[in-house]
């Protein structure tokens, strides 16, 4: 097949073609997005993606020999799942590729908030103070975590929670009774876990059913003095309530490893320009952004929960995975689920 790789550079590029080329396919691998104004050549039968390309229905038109889209990430919200059915196209991603990976990421962003490390180590880079004014933290012992989704993120947050002595309440659409018993934590309504929770940490995958599941109607009834961890999709936080209920004093803090329009900011000037889809709503979540990468108790990373060599190998892996067994039987080997 001839298949085009999108988002990859350095050795993943190597490792990925190198086992591409093994099995038989063509491979041309650009570091750019996939979407509508970058596209691959227009005989390009398979092409692999990563979040922040955007493959929807006029992408599919300009390649009408594509059989196949993959994407090395868990989350698909980047490409139009049911153009794809229509037009026929198999889709696989990578379901589970080191779940403990972005689990021991959101307790840096609660260990970064709770310990005040960002000011802490930047004080001593910028200035060499040494003194711990205003560095004054809270354990994590004893308070409560709210852990929202239970599937597999969620479980290794909880398991890793209870390692800091954390009380554990948990919500999800789907409660999982078995794993509850299991790992001794209760499923209680959603506006307990916002009420009770210290920590509110969010795992759910991002669908209409969780688009601003945190929104200007319920972020008030979150604990006073709670902070927020978000390493799912950053629409699942109405981006203009987060940064109310900061300026308002209601929450101690936020860690944000995804946001709301994150693919315009990291190319805004393209986006101000290009993006005819861009109005009023886009330009004031961009707004919005900004004023939460200015406060102090906000801390925010680039999409990077995924990011270690074990987790990257093993999407790899699995990438090469669904693109062979397509190749070899017509069935990816884990295909996208239908919602
Ligand atoms: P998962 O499918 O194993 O678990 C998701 C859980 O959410 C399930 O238990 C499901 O029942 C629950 N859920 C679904 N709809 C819900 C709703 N409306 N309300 C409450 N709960 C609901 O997924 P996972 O592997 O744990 O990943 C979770 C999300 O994390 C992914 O969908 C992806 O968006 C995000 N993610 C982010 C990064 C990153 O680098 N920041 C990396 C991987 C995954």
């Amino acid at each position: 097949m001839r298949v085009a790789v999108f988002q990859i550079d350095g050795w993943q590029k190597e490792y990925l073609s190198a086992a591409l080329v093994k099995f038989g396919h063509e491979v041309v691998c650009v570091s750019s997005s996939l979407d509508a104004e970058h596209l691959p050549d227009s005989g390009t039968e398979a092409v692999s993606v990563f979040v922040g390309s955007s493959v929807d229905r006029k992408v599919m038109e300009a390649l009408p020999n594509m059989k196949l889209i993959t994407t090395r990430s868990t989350g698909f919200d980047h490409i139009d799942l049911a153009a794809a059915r229509e037009k026929n196209i198999s889709l696989g991603y990578v379901p589970s590729y080191g779940e403990n990976t972005v689990a021991e990421f959101a307790f840096g962003l609660i260990l970064t908030l709770s310990r005040k490390l960002f000011p802490a180590i930047d004080r001593i880079k910028e200035t060499s103070d040494f003194s711990f004014e205003g560095l004054e933290g809270f354990d994590l012992k004893g308070k409560t975590i709210g852990v929202v989704g239970t599937g597999r993120i969620g479980r290794h947050v909880i398991r890793i929670a209870k390692g800091f002595g954390m009380e554990v309440v948990a919500y999800d659409a789907f409660p999982n009774k078995k794993l509850a018993e299991e790992m001794n934590f209760p499923y209680v309504p959603f506006p307990e876990v916002l009420g009770v929770s210290d920590v509110l940490t969010l795992h759910v995958p991002y669908l209409k059913e969780t688009h601003h599941l945190i929104s200007n109607d319920n972020i008030f009834q979150m604990k006073k003095g709670a902070i927020l961890i978000n390493t799912s999709r950053g629409p699942v936080v109405e981006t203009e309530a987060l940064v109310r209920a900061l300026k308002e004093g209601h929450l101690g803090g936020a860690g944000l490893d995804v946001l709301e329009e994150e693919g315009a900011l990291k190319d805004e000037m393209g986006f101000v320009l290009k993006e005819k889809s861009a109005n009023e709503e886009s330009f004031r979540k961009i707004i919005a952004n900004h004023i939460l990468m200015d406060l102090p108790n906000v801390v925010i990373t680039p999409h990077n929960a995924f990011n270690t060599r074990e987790a990257i190998t093993r999407i790899l892996d699995a990438d090469i995975q669904n693109i062979v067994s397509f190749a070899e039987s017509g069935a990816v080997e884990s295909p996208i689920p239908e919602i």
